[in-house]
């Protein structure tokens, strides 16, 4: 039998954190069998699914480079399936119809209460004749579940679990109103997608039972399930926005790299030996329900901040100039071919200094931003008259140098710090002021190399003249 997950978000937000690792677990476990990973939103909640959730939740798997199989289902748009289903076990005798009002209901569940017992429904219109119904009330339809006996769940994740099926009452399928419940809806749809293993947060395990039951009802063989525990924030409460549950877009625009988002969510619950940084391709091969834990995991910037930087410096270097353009263009800055063509330059001495998309569009700024260069404050500080005054001196020795190498470069800078009798020092700093508008860059004559003698000499130029406008440090 070949292996069919499913990714079965509800569209009232953005796709989540936690909802991004359920949705790569179910995506490693297909294409580590090589079976199909399908999507299906749970659009049933009329007043909180949002058409923009449902573009954000696409946007997002897509982003995380976790492809689908073939086209996603529509849980709303099945509802006169799900209801035929309900109304097939009426017609066998597994269900039922309830009239029991909103107020008996509730003197039920106190009566429970009262006596200590869990609020259930107490069943009493599972063998209550029809024609007592009362007037004007519309009747729901209810599963005439096993009373006796034990629901036992074989989870992947948790192990054996058994319920007492006293604890479950008849769970209600459809409505007054006629509309499936959410259980009917997702049994049917897992049912019918042909589900073969149901990968999803153990928030989900106590629905498991009832679904479950229903399954049998059904006639169905029910799926195999992996209830994975939730995603805890540093604290050891449970993950809530204070802890930076954003969604998937927000790691985007603070700069991660899908395959370091990857790396991290996996590793968020499932481990192989100690392994920290693994590849996709690495993790397809890996993969493995055994090795997921069952206590919750906690989710730690620092650590996927360290991730990304590793596959940041894994990227292809015209990858990365790519990745960085909308930043660039964020901060004003176009990429033109000379931009292009200094980053390509620069790049390795760039990437190896940054941690996200984010910081590596601020360090690369220099090379592509247009002249006159802005001044970072701080740094503005250090081109005062006399520091201005070297960098004309400094300006008239480079304007000779032919070979325009790193090691040229450097040997003319020293030789003309020697014969002023000022220390290298004394230059090196306003040299990387005028040329980067900042005080830390990469190495200063690699700089220089990249940039190329026209444009070296302009930026000092422009400096010894005072005419960088100063930038505001970034925020
Ligand atoms: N729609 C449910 C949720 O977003 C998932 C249901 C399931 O996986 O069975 O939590």
């Amino acid at each position: 039998m070949s292996v069919i997950v499913r990714f079965a978000p509800s569209p009232t937000g953005y796709l989540h954190i936690g909802g991004a690792r359920t949705a790569l677990f179910n995506w490693l476990f297909a294409r580590s069998k090589g079976g199909k990973f399908l999507l299906r939103i749970e659009d049933t909640d009329r007043a909180r699914s949002t058409e923009d959730a449902i573009e954000k939740i696409f946007d997002g798997l897509r982003w995380l480079g976790l492809d689908w199989d073939d086209e996603p289902v529509f849980q709303f748009a099945r509802a006169a399936r799900h209801a035929e289903v309900a109304h097939r076990l009426l017609a066998e005798g597994k269900a039922y119809h309830c009239w029991s009002t909103p107020e008996e209901l509730e003197a039920m569940r106190a009566k429970a209460r009262a006596e200590g017992r869990q609020p259930r429904y107490d069943g009493t219109w599972r063998d209550k004749d029809p024609a007592l119904a009362p007037e004007g009330v519309k009747p729901v339809v209810r599963l005439k579940a096993a009373q006796t006996g034990e629901t036992t769940v074989q989870d992947m994740v948790q192990g054996e679990v058994t319920v007492p099926n006293a604890q479950l009452d008849d769970m209600v399928l459809l409505r007054g109103d006629g509309t499936p419940t959410y259980m009917l809806s997702v049994v049917v749809d897992d049912a019918d997608m042909g589900i073969t293993h149901v990968i999803r947060g153990d928030d989900h395990l106590t629905n498991t039972f009832r679904q479950v039951q229903l399954y049998r009802a059904m006639g169905v063989e029910p799926p195999v399930f992996g209830h994975i525990p939730l995603i805890h924030g540093p604290d050891g409460a449970k993950l809530s926005k204070r802890h930076g549950a954003l969604g998937v877009e927000a790691y985007r625009e603070m700069g991660m790299l899908p395959e370091a988002m990857r790396n991290y969510l996996m590793r968020l619950g499932w481990s192989h030996g100690d392994d920290d940084v693994i590849s996709t391709a690495q993790a397809v091969e890996w993969f493995d329900m055994g090795h997921v834990g069952r206590s919750p995991s906690r989710f730690d910037m620092q650590k996927l901040t360290s991730l990304n930087a590793h596959w940041l410096r894994e990227c292809a270097d015209e990858d990365l100039i790519t990745k960085i353009e909308a930043y660039l263009e964020e901060a004003g800055i176009a990429l033109d071919q000379v931009g292009v063509q200094r980053l390509t330059a620069g790049m390795a001495g760039l990437k190896a200094r940054c941690r996200t998309l984010v910081e590596l569009a601020e360090a690369a700024a220099f090379y592509v931003e247009a002249r006159p260069i802005r001044i970072a404050t701080d740094a503005a500080k250090l081109l005062d008259p006399a520091a201005r005054e070297r960098l004309a001196g400094v300006a008239a020795a480079l304007a000779s140098v032919e070979e325009w190498d790193e090691a040229t470069l450097e040997a003319a800078c020293r030789a003309h710090a020697g014969e002023a009798g000022i220390g290298f020092g004394k230059i090196a700093q306003p040299l990387r002021v005028a040329l980067t508008g900042s005080t830390v860059s990469p190495g200063l004559f690699e700089v220089m190399a990249v940039l190329g003698k026209d444009e070296v000499l302009a930026r000092l130029d422009d400096a010894a003249a005072s005419r960088n406008p100063e930038k505001s440090a970034r925020k």
